[in-house]
């Protein structure tokens, strides 16, 4: 093997620290607590994993972490009841919903009734807006999580070109955004479902990042010979989990590669804990505390 490994879960306990560090200085200096409230609704178990680790994170950084768990069964209404109710706590400073909902819930009509102010995921269609016009409020936390890891592993991306697979609202559109937009500076590349030749516009990608989902799917002769791999993709195959890059023939040829697991997937959460703190740090202000 050639490349470099990029080591997440390193960068993402440097991350952790500095909220740790910057909410111990929030709480010294006005009394605040940082605080995420997670929701989450009904049994999924993937579901259930990730709210957890989400608040073991927070709790070990010093925040305040609460979880508010519906059964599948809550309706729209109630939801959204407490949402609004989320968004009238001044203790509160982020707010969590946990995807995927169950069925018969709208969830955009969720996410769009959070506060933007503290929506930390930063889902809502106004930080969504923010971050496409270079003045981002919150940056959702995989995309911002794969920057981080660039710039701290002293990745240029100025004139690079990136090719992103995949264009969810969560990873691939917003992934896009940050790697063109001014300071970053790549010349960006979207493949998707519909994309014919996939394997083309690798060969081509001084980075790719691959956020699709499927085991495997990008082949090590996709990859240009010092290429960056930023393999989003978390895959339960088995009982093991698996992104999205054929790991060991990709690391052959690329200069650096993230694995699965330890690569991007613990920045997510670290990111979400850099998130609650600066909309704790904005509501303490905007409170005069
Ligand atoms: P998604 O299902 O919402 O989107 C997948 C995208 O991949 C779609 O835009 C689709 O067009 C594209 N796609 C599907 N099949 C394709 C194909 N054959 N060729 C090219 N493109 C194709 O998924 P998502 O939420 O964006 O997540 C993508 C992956 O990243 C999943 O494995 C998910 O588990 C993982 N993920 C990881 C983290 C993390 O913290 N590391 C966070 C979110 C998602």
């Amino acid at each position: 093997m050639t490349a470099t490994v990029i080591d997440g879960k390193q960068i993402a306990q440097q991350t952790r620290a500095e909220a740790a560090t910057g909410a111990l200085a929030l709480r010294t200096s006005t009394g605040v607590i940082a605080h995420l409230a997670a929701v989450l609704v009904g049994e999924d178990p993937a579901s259930a994993v990730y709210v957890r680790n989400k608040r073991v994170a927070c709790e070990n950084a010093g925040f305040k972490s609460t979880l508010h768990r519906l059964p599948a069964s809550t309706g729209q209404a109630e939801l959204l009841t407490l949402v609004q109710a989320l968004n009238a706590d001044s203790d509160v400073h982020g707010i969590l919903v946990q995807l995927p909902l169950p069925k018969g819930i709208d969830t955009s009509l969720i996410l769009d009734a959070i506060l933007p102010s503290k929506d930390v995921d930063g889902f809502h269609p106004e930080n969504v807006g923010l971050m496409q016009q270079g003045r981002p409020r919150f940056l959702p936390c995989t995309p911002a999580g794969v920057m981080r890891m660039l710039e701290v592993s002293g990745i240029e991306t100025a004139g690079k070109h990136a090719v992103v697979i995949g264009r969810s609202d969560i990873v691939g559109k917003p992934m896009a955004a940050l790697l063109a937009q001014k300071g970053a500076d790549a010349t960006v590349t979207i493949c998707h479902s519909r994309t014919r030749d996939i394997g083309a516009f690798c060969r081509e990608a001084d980075i790719l990042v691959a956020a699709l989902g499927i085991p495997r799917f990008v082949q090590g002769d996709w990859i240009k010979p010092g290429a960056v791999v930023i393999d989003v993709g978390i895959n339960r195959v088995g009982d093991k989990l698996m992104g999205d890059v054929d790991y060991l023939p990709a690391a052959e040829v690329a200069s650096a590669i993230t694995p699965v697991p330890g690569g991007v997937g613990p920045m997510t959460i670290a990111m979400l804990l850099a998130n609650t703190l600066q909309a704790a740090i904005k509501l303490a202000g905007s409170h005069g505390r």
